[in-house]
């Protein structure tokens, strides 16, 4: 029996776990806005699948792929050329199928300042900035958000030895600093606190101490849900002066790849409302 060829151009989300992601809705909420002829999927993919999974969708005619938690470093391994954002974030979040080439892209980076600075109206210049996480997303936003000229940017994580790592990359940025979580009781409240560890994706919160938050704190949680995320409510429960999920990173990161895939940028204001509704 012949197979019909699709006339649609394939895109997937590869990740582990990828089945909360709103992904294929954002970007077929692009494609009916642009009238650009795509699909989109999710696949889910262990650590040791993750290989097989990308070559598998690229053998099997996909045109693109977006990477989540935790391939991105992965992604960058994998990809035989790569953009300037994901050279120095040593993280991919967005791959391109060219011929015989994986381009490797990183959109965090500037999907998340475009949400902070321009949806959220957050000013990094001069501005205290911690970020709890130092994985894949922590790479993304790390060399944008210094760039912007953050008084101080304090990297805090769990393994203390991949923050200084992280920070080491960056070492040309005086203002960076690391510690581990339990270290921040005594470095006082921070204007802008984001939260980069994938601790909630599994419904876990680590024991931050409060000293960091104050009626003033801009707390911006990476991660997203339709219910509140728990970072989100313990710095709610906690005085922050305002708390907000990634939802708007998430579509202007997508955008930047949708852009990159298709040479076309979607207007993302409608699509942010209509998700968050
Ligand atoms: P990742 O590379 O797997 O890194 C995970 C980070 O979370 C590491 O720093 C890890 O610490 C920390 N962590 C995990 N579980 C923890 C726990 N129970 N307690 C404390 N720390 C914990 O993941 P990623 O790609 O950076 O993603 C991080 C988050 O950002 C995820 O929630 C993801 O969904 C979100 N994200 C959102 C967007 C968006 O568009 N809104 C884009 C990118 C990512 P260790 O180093 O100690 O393991």
């Amino acid at each position: 029996m012949s197979q019909r060829k699709s006339a649609l151009d394939r895109y997937a989300l590869v990740g582990h776990p990828v089945a909360h992601s709103r992904s294929p809705l954002i970007h077929q909420l692009f494609a009916r806005q642009t009238g650009e002829p795509v699909s989109y999927e999710l696949i889910d993919a262990a650590p040791e699948q993750f290989e097989t999974a990308v070559l598998g969708f690229k053998a099997a005619g996909g045109k693109g792929m977006n990477v989540t938690v935790p391939h991105k470093e992965a992604a960058f391994a994998i990809a035989t050329q790569v953009g300037v954002a994901a050279a120095v974030a040593k993280a991919v979040n967005t791959l391109t199928f060219i011929d015989r080439d994986i381009r490797g892209d990183n959109t965090d980076g500037v999907g998340f300042m475009r949400d902070l600075t321009e949806n959220q109206s957050q000013r990094v210049a001069s501005a205290t900035v911690l970020i709890l996480g130092a994985g894949g997303a922590a790479r993304g936003i790390l060399g944008p958000l210094l760039e912007a000229h953050p008084k101080t940017l304090v990297l805090a994580n769990r393994t203390l030895e991949r923050a200084e790592t992280l920070s080491r990359e960056f070492a040309a940025h005086s203002a960076i600093e690391v510690c581990k979580f339990d270290e921040l009781k005594s470095l006082g409240a921070f204007d802008i606190v984001i939260n980069a560890t994938s601790a909630g994706l599994h419904g876990e919160q680590p024991p931050f101490a409060a000293s960091f938050l104050s009626r003033t704190t801009f707390c911006y949680d990476l991660a997203y849900s339709l219910k509140e995320t728990p970072f989100v409510a313990w710095a709610q429960a906690h005085g922050a002066g305002r708390a907000v999920q990634g939802w708007g990173m998430l579509v202007e990161q997508a955008a930047e790849s949708f852009a990159i895939w298709r040479g076309i940028r979607p207007d993302t204001s409608a699509i942010r409302q209509q998700l968050v509704r």
